[in-house]
């Protein structure tokens, strides 16, 4: 897993061992995602698992909602690591997660993190043994933990009470600052029970998601800044396309930017029957974008404008974007360090000469009106200038023998 100098001071978290990746201490900020399959349905569940894995997921979470899901968990995780898929599987819990992981022990053992909402574990007298039975399991098969809370399914007592000392209080909290003391309450509370049962602190993480960007964004800052437990961001109910997309970066870009987060998801609703792994790409682009990590390639694209009257460069660039994603499975084995490249793709020679020189390798396509040729930049200089039909497939054997050049080279014997 590779992590790029960043400037960005990260808040200090305890490292938490999931199956074989670690989140927070020193460890890159881990993506995620979560199916959306009949997790009962194992074939539907595993094929789904081994695409989001491909895409990049660290962790897949999927839902064990009854017998016939906590059944089934045991033999995913059998079939996916006959696929050579190896992702740690995460569990989420509600209600009847206690009974579930009692009487499925190869459930309780095939995963490798239990999702627990402390707001649904059961109410009065059971919340607290229901929570307990769960960690004792943790504990008992050495996994980790969870503690997701979640704003629209907060534990109703903490509510009740909480509402009432601020009412009796001399400096009464505004209506927002008190949800979002209920929240950081119910996840750190959730957090020192989960210790006195017997989890250590380097097996629990927590979550607090909210949907509203500000708020999502206020209560991590107080999670922060009130212990050092590894933290799972998120903003719930993104929603769909753009607007999920957006919503979930501007809120993850602050926090990441403040070192706040240790693995993400975002929680995209898929347009119908766009693809799932949509929210592990999203996820790396944000993690990229900001020199977090480094997971594949990156394209500069101009966006194009009156010079660029035909659609060809948008296809040249949307071309050079898929070649790399579909060549990374390969070349992360054998080219380490590739994942830093930088590719432009611009759309005429006013401006695209000058981005393909700062990037690793560019091509700039010929403008309306000027000369059918495509100059091509590598490492800041003029190598070769493609003409005709075949400049796409040209350009890509061009990037991938940049690749084999720069990335492939032997390492050096010192004697
Ligand atoms: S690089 Fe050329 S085509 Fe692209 S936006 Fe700039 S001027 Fe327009």
């Amino acid at each position: 897993m590779s992590d790029t100098r960043s400037p960005i001071q990260r808040h200090r978290t305890h490292a938490v061992r999931v199956g074989d990746v670690y989140i927070g201490g020193d460890h890159p900020v881990v993506v995620q995602s979560m199916t959306n399959t009949d997790t009962a349905d194992v074939a539907a569940t595993v094929a789904q698992i081994a695409t989001l894995a491909r895409a990049g997921s660290e962790l897949v979470r999927l839902t064990v909602n009854n017998v016939e899901a906590a059944a089934a968990v045991p033999h995913i995780r059998d079939q996916l690591a006959r696929l050579g898929v190896e992702v740690p599987l995460v569990g989420d819990f509600h209600f009847n997660g206690h009974r579930l992981l009692a009487e499925h022990p190869a459930c309780a053992e095939a995963l490798a993190k239990y999702r627990i909402n402390p707001g649904n574990v059961g109410s009065g007298e059971k919340r607290e043994s229901q929570f307990g039975a769960m960690i004792e399991t943790a504990c008992r098969h050495d996994k980790s933990v969870r503690i997701g809370v979640n704003w629209g399914s907060l534990d109703k007592a903490l509510v009740a009470r909480m509402m009432d000392r601020n009412a009796q209080s001399k400096r009464p909290l505004e209506a927002r600052e008190l949800m979002y003391e209920i929240l950081v309450t119910s996840a750190l509370d959730s957090a020192a029970l989960a210790g006195r049962v017997g989890l250590p602190v380097e097996r629990i993480v927590l979550s607090c998601k909210m949907s509203g960007v500000q708020d999502l964004i206020a209560v991590y800052r107080l999670l922060a800044q009130r212990g050092n437990h590894a933290l799972h961001l998120g903003l719930t109910e993104a929603g769909m396309g753009s607007k999920g997309i957006v919503a979930s970066t501007a809120a993850l870009a602050v926090l990441l930017q403040q070192g706040i987060g240790d693995t993400i998801r975002i929680s995209l609703t898929p347009e119908p029957g766009g693809a799932r792994e949509r929210e592990v790409i999203v996820a790396q682009e944000i993690l990229q974008s900001m020199g977090l990590r480094s997971f594949l390639p990156q394209v500069i694209a101009c966006p194009g404008c009156g010079r660029t009257t035909s659609t060809y460069f948008q296809q040249l660039a949307r071309d050079i974007q898929d070649f790399l994603r579909g060549r990374m499975p390969a070349w992360r084995e054998r080219y380490p360090g590739v994942e830093s490249m930088k590719v432009a793709v611009m759309g005429c020679i006013v401006n695209g000469p000058g981005e393909s020189q700062h990037a690793d390798i560019g091509i700039s396509l010929p403008g309306s009106g000027e000369q059918p040729a495509a100059p091509v930049y590598i490492d800041g200089e003029k190598k070769t200038t493609l003409r005709g039909e075949h400049i796409a497939s040209e350009f890509q054997a061009i990037v991938e023998d940049y690749v084999r050049q720069r990335f492939g080279k032997a390492p050096v014997r010192v004697c």
